[in-house]
């Protein structure tokens, strides 16, 4: 498949999705220094079980931190930004998922990290977060 944009559309549309991206990581970080609190504070100040949950942060953060994020509104979005970038790298950004149409600019420009374009999305209703 050819590459669809010039290397200067190509970086408008990084830079969309990476402001995007940087907005949804501050969001996070307050979610979970708020998630965060309320667990200290659930625990009647006793800070001891705030270190052991600290140390008993092992090889299963990442799994952990991730199940967070997919159960999240926020998490799937963050996903979809990465994936878009991840097809800027590979050269498929701008091409539709289902059918390889190309997606339309300005409904890229709406929607930077979109992977299907008007028609297919149209008829995909299971798929709710773009
Ligand atoms: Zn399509």
């Amino acid at each position: 498949m050819p590459r669809r944009f010039s290397k200067a559309k190509l970086d408008k549309y990084r830079k969309l999705i990476q402001e995007k991206r940087e907005t949804l990581l501050k969001e996070l970080d307050y979610l979970e220094d708020a998630s965060l609190r309320s667990t200290i504070t659930e625990s009647s100040g006793d800070i001891s079980s705030y270190s052991f949950h600290m140390a008993d942060q092992g090889t299963d953060a990442m799994e952990r931190e991730k199940a967070f994020l997919w159960a999240s509104r926020e998490g799937r979005f963050l996903y979809h930004l990465n994936q878009a970038l991840k097809r800027i790298e590979d050269g498929t950004y701008g091409y539709c998922e289902e059918c390889s149409k190309p997606i339309s600019d300005d409904r890229l420009g709406a929607v930077p990290h979109c992977r299907l374009c008007i028609s297919c999305k149209t008829s995909d209703d299971a798929s709710k977060d773009q």
